[in-house]
């Protein structure tokens, strides 16, 4: 079974296609800045045994449907497609962002569906929309394919009411539904199972804390298989400190902003969410360019390590209070997988909780899946690739299968 997995942008379309029967990735790539002069797209395709082939090309693709037929003709490419007719692929899992309180798992997208996501859209209002268009041209490109949408805030709809209502009147939730929901939630739902697989345990049966490191940035609390509380709140700029994102303030601070630094709304918008984080301490947020600067003793480069690590430390103490006991906590995604230098930071003195790294194993090099955590470590610490992309595949084949058997 071939399945085409999309996430579309604003202006790009990336795409994955897999073979559902040995869960190989088959080709990726991207159609980007659509619309625009300069729009280009790059393709690859991935032999089973590993090695690949690229493509770059700089074209003019004036619209999403006009970057989708690219795509294919790219996939059906004698030398660079894997598959001969578009008709090969059964399904396409779209990643849309905000499911808001109407999707609690991965769904088979119809008329009705699409009006619910549009009317999710004030929640999200920078993804929801591309993502929509996404799904029309998918549908008209690929009209014999089913279409799968799988949500960002799925696997968070398991929290429950106290971890995720904010103590503000409550017409504000029942009226326009404001509450913590969540992102990353594939990710968080993948590297979960993984842990699990790994660990030889049925994942009902382990409290977990995961820690999605990437750009982004967010912690879940996963207890017996299920997300019970998550950084991310009803916009992903809650949390954790993030490459350009502020995490966590004080909710008076944009007051601050307005009436004694004279800033717009919109100023103080594109302050918190793309002047901030490791951006806004340091000046770059580039995790490599700031272990890098912190290296060749820039004072601002280690504090700002040494705010993000903190911020990720207090959320593992207290994800370890919200689960009772705590079996494994996992680091994945750009930082999570590669920087041992904020792991080890991030967990220094948490011997208390039962929580120790081995400094050699979280240095060690490899791929795949790693044991970080000492031998005398209560709880394991893992380091595990996250792969948002196949979790949505998976999720699409699972409920292909599902109306199959019905
Ligand atoms: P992602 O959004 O998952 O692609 O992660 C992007 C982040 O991962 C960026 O901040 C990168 O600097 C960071 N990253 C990628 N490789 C490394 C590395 N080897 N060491 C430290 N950070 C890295």
């Amino acid at each position: 079974m071939k399945i085409l997995v999309i996430n579309t942008g604003s202006s790009s379309i990336k795409y994955e296609l897999f073979d559902m029967d040995n869960h190989l990735a088959m080709a990726s790539g991207m159609a980007e800045k659509i619309g625009e002069d300069t729009s280009l797209i790059i393709h690859k395709r991935i032999l089973p045994n590993g090695e690949s082939a690229e493509k770059m090309e700089g074209v003019l693709i004036a619209d999403h449907h006009e970057g989708m037929k690219r795509i294919v003709d790219l996939l059906v490419d004698p030398e660079l497609g894997p598959i001969q007719d578009k008709s090969d692929i059964s399904a396409i899992g779209h990643r849309v962002v905000h499911g808001g309180e109407t999707f609690h798992s991965t769904t088979i997208i119809d008329e009705k569906v699409i009006a619910a996501i549009k009317e999710n859209i004030p929640l999200a209002p920078l993804h929801n929309p591309p993502n929509l268009v996404g799904i029309e041209v998918a549908r008209s490109v690929f009209p014999d394919a089913t279409q799968v949408a799988v949500f960002d805030t799925a696997f968070h709809q398991t929290i429950p009411m106290k971890a995720f209502l904010y103590a503000i009147p409550f017409d504000m939730y029942r009226k326009n539904r404001v509450r913590r929901y969540g992102f990353h939630g594939t990710s968080h739902a993948y590297v979960a199972q993984r842990a699990a697989d790994y660990m030889g345990q049925p994942l009902v049966e382990l409290n977990l804390i995961t820690i999605h490191l990437g750009n982004g940035a967010s912690m879940a609390a996963v207890k017996l298989g299920k997300s019970v509380d998550t950084t991310m709140g009803m916009t992903p700029l809650a949390g954790l400190v993030m490459g350009t994102r502020s995490g966590d303030v004080d909710p008076a601070l944009p007051f601050f902003m307005a009436n004694h630094l004279g800033m717009s709304l919109r100023d103080i918008d594109e302050i918190l969410n793309k002047d901030s984080g490791l951006k806004g301490l340091c000046g770059t947020n580039d995790m490599r360019d700031v272990i890098e600067k912190k290296n060749a003793g820039d004072d601002r480069a280690r504090i700002a390590l040494e705010v993000y690590a903190y911020r990720i430390k207090k959320y593992i103490g207290a994800y370890f209070a919200a689960l009772g006991s705590l079996d494994v906590v996992v680091f994945t995604a750009g930082i999570g997988e590669n920087a041992p230098y904020i792991r080890e930071l991030s967990c220094s003195g948490l011997n208390g909780l039962g929580i120790e790294i081995d400094e050699e194993r979280n240095y060690g090099t490899g791929s795949g899946i790693r044991e970080i955590s000492s031998q005398k470590s209560k709880v394991k610490v893992l380091v595990i690739p996250t792969d948002e992309e196949l979790e949505i595949a998976q999720e699409t084949k699972t409920v292909l299968q599902k109306t199959l058997m019905e």
